[in-house]
């Protein structure tokens, strides 16, 4: 269940109709649902009781600082693959001690900044990174906690693009090599070990490929602990995947996930970690656009909108699918017409769908892409010089622009051009 749904005829956001936001802000506009992000973090949350744990957000999912805070406020932790994020994450009100810096190429100077201003733990994913974090903290007097990425050479079954637990795969340390990793961790003066981190990938639609990972992972924690390491937390990654399809047979649920985790990690006396980012935000987000036009091909019709590759990737990047629904509910019975789905952009990836079935549109018409909350305003860009599009947050029968649409002169005036030309 989600917070998109039609009242009265008209898609809604919670309780406001899209078409009162697109009337203010313009489109296209990504929504996202405050209710349905609280809800998400609880079914994690609720799905680890029992346990210690420490459900931290992937915000590379969506880092608006809006959707950080909501979460943060609920106790929420999060992860970080940047400092960038990491700042975004202080911004938005989130303590340095449930922060998690991921990541296979951080840098001294990013090192620095979490380690000046507060961390959890460093999720190190190799031996070159462990020695540069320790010369980085003992510099500053500091000691870093820190996990060692494993990889634990898994299928994940996903996507390649998003596939990480795989021997071939950049991540991690090869859960071979592990025992060696942690004999030199504890070797660095600047380093304190504290616990294990493995993550397999994203959109994972069954649980079989975690159990695998996980049981690995609970073997590793008991060799190492027999080398006298201190074990004491187990992050877990994210990647539980959603259903964006509506049709669709469901992925397993954050319920069943949690019963997996705590059958079989939970006699080893670990705080759990969870990074969920996709399966929090995905379903809590929409991206609204506007039909420009509708143009017959020699044997297809097209619906050009006025969203493009640029501001939702996902589809030209990973093949992805979205469900499109028109923002006026279609009249029962109403004579579906079929539609490739396209934005203005050049290039002929810049296709939402194909031979997709829709309700007869018209220029002016808005419709929504659904799931969009996550992997969509995060990885926009301004290709082509369309400027980033407004992203909103609706609460109930409040809404507000989280981030405004920027000027074509703010675009514009973000280049330079040198004297000398
Ligand atoms: C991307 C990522 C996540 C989140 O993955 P989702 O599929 O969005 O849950 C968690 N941890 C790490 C290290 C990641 O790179």
């Amino acid at each position: 269940m989600d917070h998109f749904l039609y009242i009265d005829g008209a898609l809604c956001a919670e309780q406001v109709p899209v078409a009162e936001i697109a009337a203010q802000v313009g489109t296209p506009f990504y929504v996202y649902s405050a209710a349905t992000l609280r809800r998400h973090y609880r079914l994690f949350d609720a799905a680890l009781e029992g346990t210690r744990h420490l459900v931290c957000f992937a915000m590379k999912a969506n880092p608006n600082l809006a959707v950080v805070k909501l979460l943060g406020d609920m106790g929420a932790g999060v992860d970080v693959v940047s400092a960038g994020e990491y700042l975004k994450a202080r911004a938005a009100g989130v303590p340095g001690a449930r922060i998690v810096f991921s990541g296979v190429g951080k840098t001294r100077e990013e090192m620095r900044i979490a380690l000046d201003g507060g961390i959890r733990q460093f999720n190190v994913e190799s031996e070159p990174e462990m020695d540069a974090l320790s010369d980085v903290a003992v510099a500053l007097g500091k000691v870093a906690p820190v996990a060692v990425r494993v990889n634990p050479d898994v299928d994940a079954r996903t996507h390649d693009k998003i596939a990480t637990g795989k021997a071939e795969n950049k991540f991690g340390i090869p859960i071979s090599r592990a025992m060696d990793a942690y004999a030199r961790a504890a070797r660095l003066p600047g380093l304190e070990v504290v616990g294990i981190d493995v993550h397999i990938g994203s959109q994972l639609t069954e649980l079989a490929p975690f159990e695998a990972a996980f049981c690995k992972l609970a073997e590793l924690t008991r060799a190492l602990r027999g080398a006298g390491h201190d074990i004491r937390r187990l992050d877990l990654g994210g990647g539980l995947g959603i259903p964006y399809r509506r049709a669709n047979e469901a992925p397993p649920l954050p319920q069943e996930y949690g019963a997996m985790i705590r059958r079989l990690l939970g006699d080893l006396d670990c705080e759990i970690e969870i990074e969920p980012g996709r399966l929090i935000a995905g379903n809590a987000g929409i991206m609204v656009s506007r039909v420009i036009y509708v143009k017959e091909g020699a044997d297809r019709r097209f619906l050009i909108l006025d969203a493009a590759m640029n501001d939702l990737v996902r589809p030209a990047m990973y093949e992805a699918h979205h469900d499109i629904v028109p923002a006026t509910e279609p009249a029962p019975g109403a004579e579906p017409l079929r539609y490739d789905i396209v934005g203005p952009i050049c290039e002929s990836g810049d296709t939402f769908a194909r031979e997709r079935d829709l309700p007869a549109l018209a220029a002016g018409d808005l419709v929504a892409f659904r799931s969009a909350g996550a992997y969509g305003a995060a990885m926009a860009s301004e290709y082509n010089s369309r400027p980033l599009i407004p992203e909103v947050m609706v609460a109930g029968d409040q809404f507000a622009v989280i981030r405004p649409r920027p000027s074509y002169d703010e675009m514009i005036g973000r280049d330079n051009i040198p004297a000398w030309l």
